[in-house]
């Protein structure tokens, strides 16, 4: 008899007769001879209402009481689902977080889990209980509620999965996997049969919006099998699975697009020691992720330093660097946020020399313009202007992907 985890997401569980369909997919499953545990997420619009009451009732951020609140979506939501099982006939029991016992760190909002005690889960599932577990919450040494950040049902899920060395986490969602590329800006693009730990990674762009990036790192970590799926229909969907020969002979997984970065140049800086740790000190301090950086020497003793930050933090980054400029007597300093990096990933990147020449070519004969180039292991990515982007998936998924 295996042991199956499977998680719900907001709109799966949006709506009664929805949360009774979920329910009968559970059934099915238990029918098939399995233990089932099931990670629910608050219903579709949940959180964002409990979080603008939480925003008219007072200006004052206070991250505990936030947690306290938003984990009462979880609480609905996994309570309802227990309730339409049993309507089925089916013995369950909603457990939250602190039940379980869920424990995570201090850090409100945002937790990490740090330890799942997994008893009472097991004494459940031995009555032959369906286990239902409110995701997204947990509870910190000092018996605090805590939430794990947004879309963290899916870690919770990947991590009971881990803590009961389940045979698989199937995380049901709106979307029937993971595809090449976004189907709205390519139309030719098409599900992918599996995926490595790493390439979701890299992916986190375009995967962030279907997994929070912190349960992929836990599913890695653990060596969760993750199967990505839509709780509308049977299809299968994407599997995470652990690199194998076979998939480095694919050259290219997936082409993305991140709309959400912009673009910093501090011109005519003299170059000297010391400078890059000047500029970028500031900016580190102020917690703002740094992602692609160019530095150019001029034939003048000068260098131009261009880099990417995240759009929300661009106004805050413009701030520090206008400081740092007069001190290290740049010439002058200019920002664009009409910038997409796209990037093409693929655990062939690796082994295949050539994939970014491919892409140049590709951009090239499009006569797109590339403001930006970055290398990982198994990702290439550039920078274009954002009103090129589309027009650069669209070629980088039919010379990278579609030609293979
Ligand atoms: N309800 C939480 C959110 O909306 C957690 C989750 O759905 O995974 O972010
Ligand atoms: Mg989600």
């Amino acid at each position: 008899m295996a042991l199956i985890v499977q998680k719900y997401g907001g709109t799966s569980v949006g709506m009664v007769e929805r949360i009774r369909n979920v329910a009968r997919r559970v059934a099915a499953t238990r029918e098939q001879g399995n233990d089932v545990v099931v990670v629910v997420s608050a219903m579709s619009g949940e959180t964002n209402r409990l979080l603008n009451l939480a925003n008219q009732v007072s200006g004052h951020v206070d991250d505990r009481e936030i947690d306290v609140l938003l984990a009462s979506g979880e609480q609905v939501s996994c309570a309802l689902l227990a309730l339409a099982l049993k309507d089925l006939g089916l013995p369950a029991r909603s457990f939250l977080g602190h039940q379980v016992r869920i424990g995570t760190d201090s850090v409100h909002g945002r937790a990490r889990i740090k330890s799942i005690d997994s008893t009472r889960v097991l004494e459940s599932l031995k009555r032959d209980e369906v286990v239902v577990v409110a995701g997204f919450q947990g509870v910190d040494e000092a018996d605090n509620i805590t939430t794990l950040g947004r879309g963290g049902s899916d870690t919770s899920a990947v991590a009971m999965a881990a803590a009961l060395s389940a045979s698989v986490c199937e995380i049901y969602t709106d979307v029937d996997g993971i595809y090449t590329a976004d189907p709205f800006v390519c139309s030719r693009a098409r599900k992918l049969d599996r995926i490595t730990y790493d390439e979701m990674l890299e992916m986190a762009s375009l995967g962030a919006r279907v997994l929070q990036i912190r349960s992929v790192e836990t599913a890695k970590k653990f060596g969760v099998r993750v199967h990505l799926r839509s709780s509308f229909n049977d299809v299968e969907g994407t599997w995470l699975v652990e690199e194998d020969e076979q998939m480095d002979s694919v050259l290219v997984s997936a082409v993305t697009c991140d709309n959400d970065e912009a673009k910093i140049t501090i011109r005519g800086v003299p170059d000297r020691a010391g400078l890059a740790a000047q500029i970028f000190g500031p900016i580190a301090e102020a917690n703002i992720v740094v992602d692609m950086i160019i530095q150019n020497a001029g034939a003048d003793g000068t260098t131009d330093v261009t880099f990417t930050v995240p759009k929300k933090d661009h106004r805050k980054a413009m701030e520090l660097i206008e400081k740092t400029a007069p001190l290290i007597q740049a010439k002058g300093v200019a920002s664009d946020t009409h910038i997409a990096k796209v990037s093409v990933v693929g655990v062939g990147v690796r082994t295949n020399a050539g994939v970014a020449a491919k892409m140049f070519q590709a951009l090239a004969d499009q006569s797109i313009n590339i403001e930006m180039i970055s290398t990982s292991e198994i990702k290439v990515s550039v920078v274009v202007d954002e009103k090129d982007s589309h027009r650069a998936v669209d070629s980088l998924h039919a010379s990278l992907i579609e030609s293979r």
